[in-house]
């Protein structure tokens, strides 16, 4: 096998339609055809344009003439795919699949993987770099009202020298990312705390980063993570359905230093975040009494989170009455609950606050406190080796919950 972990390379489609469609040469897209075609996987996890640019669904395919629709990011795309893999694929218990998955994805893909509730050997992660995603509605509104642009008429949007950029066919603009995010537009909160944007814990990571020369915006920078992921990337170069050329060293260190930024992007959003926070877990949790007395305990947050997979949850459960029923605003034991059970592996993706009909900021709660954990157990949710479990997993396993 020729292609190894840590291999970097400039990737693109060999079929010209797929490239066009592609966003950056249609790599991704290429691969994940050439998988479904030769019975490497049985399905597709991707996701498609739904009503409109600003709308992503999830979509399973299993016919490779179908894999066009998944061409091209949707950057609006806030889901968090494993919950689709979890819950809706039974953890891929009897099926193959490969995934596209953005870091957050990628991490709640491994922790679930820790946790038994996902089956490693089959799935092959395609991680793709992100730079932070943007509610849908918001957006629209902040295309049409800040930058003056056809929400429906945008066809990419970029991140680069502190701007976010906005581009239709004939036109672009840019506005300071930091004013933007100042102003409460821009990307998700939880996305602007992000401080993984190459998805190392994925099998193979692809984006625009990093990409120099004649052939910037037509190839994707590939970088290889696991031996599963070298040997689908060595059976498609083989096989010719994919070009690829070496990384410029000068193109590396550029990719080296936009992640940085990103780095650095986020340490300041924490630190504005956190900066009124002190004390331990527990203070953390009751400095947000305020926020949480808004709670109408709608369960939201629990559904949407893709670590909450509990068939039956303590908080509904019969037996001990941990939860005074038609309580509203809910007990603090509520969140309690979800913090002992959740916390350690919560990946920071944002979809507890995301659906909150109280616009709790649930997610930087979970963030907060999840940073102490990372604090005290030196434990990084999603990006631990195999052998290392979450620290409630380990106190669970040694007997001391009961
Ligand atoms: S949380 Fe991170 S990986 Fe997930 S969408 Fe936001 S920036 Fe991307
Ligand atoms: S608690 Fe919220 S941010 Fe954390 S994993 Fe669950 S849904 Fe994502
Ligand atoms: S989504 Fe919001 S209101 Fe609903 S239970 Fe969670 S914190 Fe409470």
């Amino acid at each position: 096998m020729s292609v190894k972990v840590n291999d970097m390379c400039y990737m693109w489609s060999a079929d010209d339609d797929l490239a066009k469609k592609g966003e950056y040469g249609g790599a991704v897209t290429t691969l994940m055809k050439y998988m479904l075609e030769n019975g490497i996987v049985d399905a597709v996890l991707a996701v498609e344009k739904g009503a409109d640019l600003y709308d992503a669904v999830p979509i399973l395919i299993n016919d490779p003439k179908d894999i066009a629709k998944s061409a091209g990011s949707l950057h609006c795309g806030t889901l968090n795919i494993a919950k689709v893999v979890e819950k809706y694929l039974d953890g891929v218990n009897d099926i193959k699949v490969a995934v596209t998955c953005k870091p957050c994805d990628a991490m709640t893909i491994r922790e679930l993987i820790k946790k038994g509730r996902i089956i490693e050997d089959n799935l092959i992660m395609v991680g793709v770099n992100c730079g932070g995603t943007m509610p849908p509605v918001k957006t629209r509104e902040m295309i049409e009202e800040v930058y003056e642009m056809d929400p429906d008429e945008v066809v990419k949007e970029e991140i680069a020298k502190g701007k976010l950029i906005i581009e239709t066919e004939n036109d672009e603009k840019s506005f300071s990312i930091d004013e933007l995010e100042e102003d409460g537009l821009g990307r998700r909160t939880n996305c602007q705390r992000c401080e993984v944007n190459i998805p190392q814990m994925a099998d193979m990571a692809l984006g625009n980063w990093g990409v120099i020369g004649p052939l910037a915006g037509k190839a994707t920078f590939v970088e290889v993570f696991s031996d599963k992921g070298a040997d689908v990337l060595d059976k498609a170069i083989s096989a010719g359905v994919v070009n690829i050329e070496e990384a410029n060293p000068k193109g590396i260190e550029i990719r080296g230093k936009i992640n940085q930024s990103m780095v650095n992007l986020a340490n300041k959003s924490k630190e504005f975040a956190y900066s009124d926070i002190k004390g331990d877990i527990l203070e953390v949790f009751a400095e947000y009494q305020d926020e949480f007395s808004r709670c109408m305990k709608c369960y939201g947050c629990r559904e949407a989170c893709p670590i909450c997979y509990c068939p039956e949850c303590s908080l509904e459960s019969n037996g001990p009455d941990w939860l005074t029923k038609a309580l509203i605003p809910a007990a603090p034991m509520f969140h309690l609950e979800r913090m002992v059970h959740m916390v350690d592996s919560c990946t920071n993706c944002g979809q507890c606050e995301e659906v909150c009909p109280s616009e709790i900021p649930v997610a930087k709660v979970w963030d907060t406190v999840n940073t102490k954990i990372q604090e005290i157990f030196d434990y990084y949710r999603g990006v631990e080796d195999e052998g290392v479990v979450s620290p409630l997993t380990y106190y669970q396993d040694k007997g001391l919950r009961d």
